[in-house]
């Protein structure tokens, strides 16, 4: 992975590298690594009940700052969400209340009444073997009052990593010898090998916890990092529920000439058309118009049906559904962020040099989506510029600033 680029321009580090998405505490001895890396700041996701405090506690301490130049940028932004690999363990008391006091969630029969509802297939009577080997559910209500408290603790915190996944299975319950055998030194919770059992979440469960999680990040105006496989569709779905009757009225040509508004309007073509040519022409400077009131209006602080910037991570989808999330209609800010990891080291490479190519230049983000901090989340994060300046045909220092732009735009608004 680390490759050397003696042939290459030397890397800007010095313009400022901003990984949208990562997991460095999965790895907590990775911690104590961030402030001698060379990126700038880190995007640190929760996923899971183990990793809300982590993710807390490396935003708090000194660790979360840089050392050595209080003017510089924090070296974390934290992000407090629940995973759709860990949906299950979430009781949707908020939108089907009905049949769910039945039980105490915490006893044999609440459990098992949750988890047969929530996972699938859930026939047999080994399934409920399987069933009290999980957690116990907490209630949805719950985790949305926690993250709340979370996000209002930590004024710049996104909500992140929520999403959907129709391709996921639980894996399978940890043996007594497998638990000695573990690596210690990684957060417990994820999967580490285990062999898959045949449960997966069913949609409508996974759509409830999205669904609540984006509402929170509206209502408290934090950007969004969603996770998606095989599940673009049910993403706009559900985000377009939100969206409904809050759609940007977009002028028409002729209104927006008549009006001679030609920041806006530029804005706005490009997104609709996803034109290239007429983006790249775009100043840099130019974000600002996004925005549709200033950036100091007191309406920015009302809270929003919908989170106001979403960031589809690791965006393995094809050219075509990315249309319906740029229309200028659309009242969220989407953006798409690339790895080096999951999006070029698989059969999907081809589709997604033809999605960097194809998207506004002021909505690519860039991230490892790695597990420890340290050397190689450095050179993931220069892997992956590299390759998105090259595909976009930007010169190295422009590019690096564009996307750290880019990155700033999304996490501040
Ligand atoms: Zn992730």
């Amino acid at each position: 992975m680390a490759t050397s680029h003696h042939d290459e321009a030397p890397f800007p580090w010095s313009l400022g590298v901003f990984d949208a998405h990562c997991h460095p505490t999965d790895t907590m001895t990775s911690i104590a690594d961030i402030p001698h890396m060379k990126a700038t700041t880190l995007t640190i996701m929760a996923t899971r009940g183990e990793d809300q405090d982590l993710v807390h506690q490396v935003a708090s301490s000194d660790l979360g700052r840089s050392d050595q130049d209080s003017n510089q940028a924090e070296r974390v932004v934290p992000c407090f969400g629940w995973h759709p690999w860990f949906s299950h363990q979430i009781m949707d008391d908020i939108t089907s209340p009905s049949g769910i006091q039945d039980h105490d969630p915490s006893s044999p029969e609440g459990k098992l009444a949750h988890y047969k509802r929530v996972l699938t297939p859930a026939k047999t009577k080994e399934d409920e073997t399987f069933f009290l080997a999980l957690p116990d559910p907490k209630p949805l209500s719950t985790l949305i009052s926690e993250t709340k408290a979370r996000l209002t603790a930590h004024p710049h915190a996104l909500v992140g990593e929520i999403g959907l996944d129709r391709a996921f299975r639980l894996p399978k319950i940890w043996l007594p010898h497998q638990l000695e055998g573990r690596d210690a030194s990684l957060t417990p919770g994820s999967r580490e090998g285990r062999t898959l059992s045949p449960y997966r979440v069913q949609m409508n469960h996974q759509k409830a916890l999205f669904k609540a999680q984006l509402k929170l990040a509206g209502e408290m105006r934090r950007a969004v990092s969603v996770h998606s496989v095989q599940a673009h569709g049910a993403i706009f779905e559900v985000l377009q529920e939100l969206w409904k009757g809050h759609e940007r009225k977009v002028p028409s040509r002729r209104e927006r000439k008549r009006r001679g508004s030609a920041a806006m309007a530029h804005a706005h073509e490009s997104d609709a058309e996803l034109d290239k040519k007429e983006d790249d022409e775009r100043p840099s400077s130019s974000h600002s118009t996004f925005s549709t009131s200033s950036p100091s209006s007191p309406r920015d602080h009302e809270p929003l049906p919908f989170p106001p910037r979403i960031c589809m991570h690791s965006y393995s989808g094809p050219v075509e559904p990315l249309n319906q999330f740029l229309r200028p209609t659309v009242p969220s800010d989407i953006y798409f962020s690339f790895s080096s990891v999951i999006n070029f080291t698989n059969p999907s490479s081809e589709k997604v040099v033809e999605v960097i190519k194809a998207l506004p230049g002021d909505r690519i983000l860039i991230e490892s989506d790695l597990h420890c901090a340290g050397r190689q989340m450095d050179d993931l994060l220069e892997e992956i510029a590299r390759k998105v300046c090259e595909l976009r045909g930007w010169e190295l220092d422009e590019g690096v600033k564009r996307l750290a732009e880019n990155w700033r735009r999304f996490v501040f608004g």
